[in-house]
């Protein structure tokens, strides 16, 4: 192992990414130091991009949907958090957040909304590593950690952390139920996973909305029944007639929010059936409101569910989820676009489709370091 790594230093939206080294540590007692082999671009890396999340003065590396292997482990960590062996050399997955399993959020769960599940960034001292981007991760003490099956390449596992786990988190939580009707609102990563799993879950029929055709085709191709173009389609009331004719006029069952933007909220509430619950994952960036029918939602008995992150067990069950399903969904289709660390700043500005020279081809993009 060498003893300096390298890193993409995201200094805020005007000055983007620079490339840098740093020092390797020794895992302290506990911890493990991966070797990335794969990160990807989430929608989430996209708001920060644009600068809607906000960048600390000093620079940060982003970034945490990613998998690798482990590089040194600490004393003390011989085994994953199912109890196999760990070794130098093993592919893992990993959670890249730390609830800390003892506050009053932990206790009364979930604990994905630990208040301290974070652990803060500081490219000023050791470890340093502590974002996707970049050829060395650090994992804190505290970790959930899991050996990859060898079925699965590396590619399929650099979402499961983020993207999958998320959606699947979230529907068990909305409890989607065999039988459903499903609204998945965007047809982008998160949106790809949840046609799968939704379909794996038993629903009966799968509407999803989206502007980019090349994103309804993929989500086709996951399972969707009906594809909801805004081309076609393009007022919310348009939406929303189109929802309940292909819900026996009563609307779906359950809506879900994967695009990120708070405007669509409105509309999916109201695509839903009396009784319906509404999923909201997507629509995480500072400031983000919406205006709510809560007459409506009152008089119709609607639920509304937040989900961010999800509990450690979601991990293994999304990887034996992908080596179930691996021949039924066309997961290699997922991942289209790939870049080496070096060429970060070209893979956001093809992967910001919101943007203007964004590439509406891109569904995921990666870098590999
Ligand atoms: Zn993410
Ligand atoms: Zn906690």
């Amino acid at each position: 192992m060498t003893d300096t790594g390298r890193a993409a230093v995201f200094y805020g939206p005007e000055r983007r990414f620079a490339i840098e080294e740093f020092p390797l540590s020794e895992p302290e007692p506990g911890a493990i130091l991966v070797r990335v082999t794969i990160a990807g671009v989430c929608g989430s890396d996209l708001h920060t991009w644009r600068g809607e999340m906000g960048t600390p003065p000093g620079g940060v590396i982003t970034g945490h949907e990613m998998t690798g292997r482990v590089a040194r482990l600490g004393p003390g960590v011989t085994r994953d958090s199912l109890g196999r062996q760990l070794a130098e050399g093993d592919r893992i997955a990993y959670m890249h957040i730390y609830p800390c399993g003892r506050c009053y959020v932990c206790l009364r769960g979930p604990m994905a909304a630990c208040p301290t599940k974070r652990r803060p960034a500081n490219l000023k001292a050791p470890p340093y590593f502590t974002g996707a981007f970049a050829e060395y991760y650090y994992l804190w003490p505290g970790h959930y950690v899991f050996k990859i099956p060898d079925e699965l390449p590396d590619e399929v596992v650099a979402p499961v952390n983020c993207a999958l786990s998320h959606v699947l988190y979230g529907l068990q939580e909305i409890g989607l139920t065999f039988g459903d009707r499903i609204v998945i609102q965007g047809a982008g990563g998160l949106g790809i996973y949840a046609v799968a799993v939704a379909r794996e879950m038993g629903a009966h029929r799968i509407i999803v909305v989206d502007g980019i055709p090349q994103r309804l085709e993929l989500a086709r191709a996951f399972g969707a029944d009906e594809a909801i173009d805004l081309n076609e389609f393009p007022s919310a009331e348009a939406r929303v007639a189109r929802v309940r004719a292909l819900t026996d006029g009563l609307g779906a069952d359950v809506v879900a929010e994967l695009v990120g933007m708070p405007s669509v909220i409105g509309e999916g509430l109201e695509m839903l059936r009396p009784g319906g619950r509404y999923l909201e994952i997507g629509s995480i960036s500072r400031g983000n409101t919406a205006t709510v029918n809560t007459q409506d939602l009152v008089l119709q008995n609607k639920r509304i569910v937040g989900i961010n992150n999800y509990s450690p067990w979601i991990m293994p069950a999304a990887l034996d989820f992908l080596v179930r399903t691996r021949g039924r969904f066309p997961y290699d289709r997922l991942i289209s676009h790939r870049y080496p660390l070096d060429e970060i700043n070209t893979a956001f500005e093809q992967a910001d489709w919101q943007g203007p020279g964004g590439a509406a081809t891109v569904t995921r993009a990666v870098l590999v370091p």
